[in-house]
């Protein structure tokens, strides 16, 4: 069996460090493996609608800066497909034949989508198209035959409910599609980035994030004005090193290498959280040395974005391209459904 991958990101925003930990820089690593034999990169605006639907332009104008901040975190068209979502009209036809497959009561009970509901208080007027998102992101994924899904933690859920669309219609129909296994960050802090602000998750809708556009006096700014240990009032005081952002950022971000670059005083982050838990160790010290490992990291995809960002056309010609190859996978995998659904009434 081929090794897949299919992963993606809504065109709801620019990406954030959050998506970078999260998925991005895993995604580049395995491009870069050599171990996929097909990667598909989807930008989900169709999906993005479902809650985006009444502001076209914002989901419109957000396909460009994910596609650039894909090509500049090092994603590269000659290894992966990247492709618009809506453009792939496939995708729709299966997510109603898969909707078929799941009840209200399944869509209601996902964690994930329960969260976003409160979230985005919709009450009790919430959208179809938003409750079946997990539908269609099964379609997304199966299309492609995918077997390796590179996601955050919030999207286990989903991950879950197409692996039981799969197996209900492989059961139904005979076997037809793949079951997907989603592929999460390592490193703990990554699986789901905390805001600025605290909040449990960095996420476009909340205003919390670090975007991997933002200038280096952004950068510094959002750092220096980040939560950190309500109790750690004066420097002498002991800290909380576990629910403190700029922690969990440092975890994710930091090495051994940039603490002799840059703070030779510890040789790694255990020793700097030692000293911060004892008391003695205050925020700013913390947050200046956060600020320059994210500046060194983020400088780099900063100045290759602007670069990539002078030839925009470019930049969508690539999606169509993307796009062409998509449907044609896509559409091979919607033609064996409908065999197996004996609906391919008119095929020679
Ligand atoms: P929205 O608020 O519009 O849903 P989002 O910030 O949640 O936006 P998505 O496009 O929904 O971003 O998610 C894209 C990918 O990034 C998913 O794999 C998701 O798990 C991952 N991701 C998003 N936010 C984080 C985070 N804070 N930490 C780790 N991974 C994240
Ligand atoms: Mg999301």
């Amino acid at each position: 069996m081929k090794n897949i991958i299919l992963t993606g990101d809504r065109p709801t925003g620019k990406l954030h460090i959050g998506h970078y930990v999260g998925s991005l820089r895993r995604r580049v690593e395995l491009q870069n493996s050599g171990k996929y034999d097909e990667i598909y990169v989807m930008i989900a605006d169709a999906q993005a609608l479902t809650d985006n639907f009444d502001n076209p332009d914002k989901v419109r104008a957000n396909i460009t800066e994910v596609a650039l901040d894909y090509l500049a975190c090092g994603l590269d068209p000659n290894k992966c497909t990247i492709f618009v979502q809506s453009h792939v009209e496939q995708l729709t036809e299966l997510t109603f034949y898969y909707m078929n497959l799941v009840t209200l009561a399944r869509l209601e009970r996902n964690p994930t989508v329960k969260a976003e509901l409160k979230q985005k208080n919709f009450g009790l007027s919430i959208p179809m198209g938003f409750l079946t998102y997990p539908v269609s992101q099964t379609a997304d994924i199966t299309a492609f035959k995918a077997t390796t899904v590179p996601v955050g933690e919030d999207q286990l859920p989903m991950l879950e409910q197409a692996r039981e669309i799969v197996r209900s219609f492989n059961g139904l129909y005979g076997e037809t599609l793949v079951e997907p296994k989603a592929v999460l960050p390592e490193n703990k802090s990554c699986l789901r980035l905390p805001g600025t602000d605290g909040m449990a998750k960095m996420s476009k809708s909340l205003g919390n994030c670090i975007y991997l556009s933002d200038s280096a006096d952004e950068i510094k700014r959002k750092v220096m004005s980040m939560y950190t240990d309500p109790n750690h009032l004066k420097v002498t005081d002991p800290g909380n090193t576990k629910d403190n952002p700029t922690f969990i950022y440092l975890d994710a971000f930091s090495s051994d290498e940039h603490f002799a670059r840059y703070l030779p005083e510890y040789a790694n982050l255990d020793e700097m959280k030692a000293h911060y838990e004892r008391g003695g160790l205050g925020d700013m010290k913390v947050k200046k040395f956060l600020n320059a490992v994210l500046q060194e990291t983020l400088e780099p995809i900063r100045a290759k974005r602007e670069e990539l960002a002078k030839d925009i056309p470019a930049v969508w010609a690539m999606l169509k391209e993307g796009s062409k190859k998509a449907r044609e996978v896509a559409g091979n995998t919607l033609a064996e459904v409908k065999k197996a659904m004996k609906i391919d009434y008119f095929v020679e």
